[in-house]
């Protein structure tokens, strides 16, 4: 079924262009397309979810933020940021931490060395650490998913944060709420703390409350102090 605004063609034309001449612009239904394969492409399946009015990472999208949240609720959160950004042609990427060790690992695979890590898995697209983490114009890191413990994971994490610092494009850090970042947790360290100290906390679940205000801290027991 096309678009009764522009009857399948995805633009129409708008006065106001360079020299007064009318210029074509993407109709509605073209953007709402690019949109969905922007969810997409960023998290297999998001394009499924509806988005939402508003969202607290709309502030934070283009900024280094520690994003506190269950799977869900990012999804849900994410799916509407990029929504209302309206920017379908920004690449957006969403991987886990297994994926980026995995990334890593392949660079020691191809080496030939052995791999003792579990988790590790052998196909992942990336090519390297460097080739999945440096091309999207935000990456988005969850943590917990990987299960097995690996010494270098802090270390793979503090090296992406220093190559996304170095191509100047923002990342986010997404904690499960009841796993915070601090010392114990599999992908802590000093180095890794130092590194990310300033970045902004953005929580997404119920009852918590901002700590990104300068010396606000949350209600409660202070769980982020990164
Ligand atoms: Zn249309």
């Amino acid at each position: 079924m096309s678009c009764e605004i522009c009857e399948g063609y995805g633009f129409v034309q708008e006065d106001g262009g360079p020299l007064g001449i009318p210029q074509a612009v993407p109709c509605e239904c073209r953007v709402e397309k690019d949109l969905n394969l922007q969810a997409e492409r960023s998290w297999a399946g998001l394009s499924n979810l509806s988005a939402k009015k508003k969202t607290p990472l709309s502030k934070f999208l283009w900024k280094n933020s520690i994003v506190v949240g269950e799977k869900d609720n990012l999804a849900t959160h994410l799916r509407t940021a990029l929504w209302l950004e309206r920017r379908p042609n920004r690449f957006v990427k969403v991987v886990s931490d297994a994926t980026l060790m995995s990334a890593w690992l392949n660079n020691l695979s191809s080496s030939n060395r052995e791999i003792y890590d579990p988790d590790f898995i052998r196909d992942v697209r990336a090519s390297s650490l460097e080739d999945l983490v440096e091309s999207p114009s935000l990456l988005i890191v969850r943590l917990g998913v990987k299960g097995a413990r690996n010494s270098a994971m802090s270390e793979v994490l503090t090296e992406a944060v220093s190559l996304r610092d170095h191509s100047s494009k923002p990342m986010w850090i997404v904690t499960e709420p009841d796993r915070p970042l601090e010392e114990g947790h599999l992908c802590w360290s000093r180095a890794l703390q130092d590194s990310i100290s300033h970045w902004d906390t953005v929580p997404l679940i119920k009852g918590y409350t901002k700590n990104n205000q300068g010396n606000s801290q949350p209600s409660g027991k202070k769980r982020y102090n990164l």
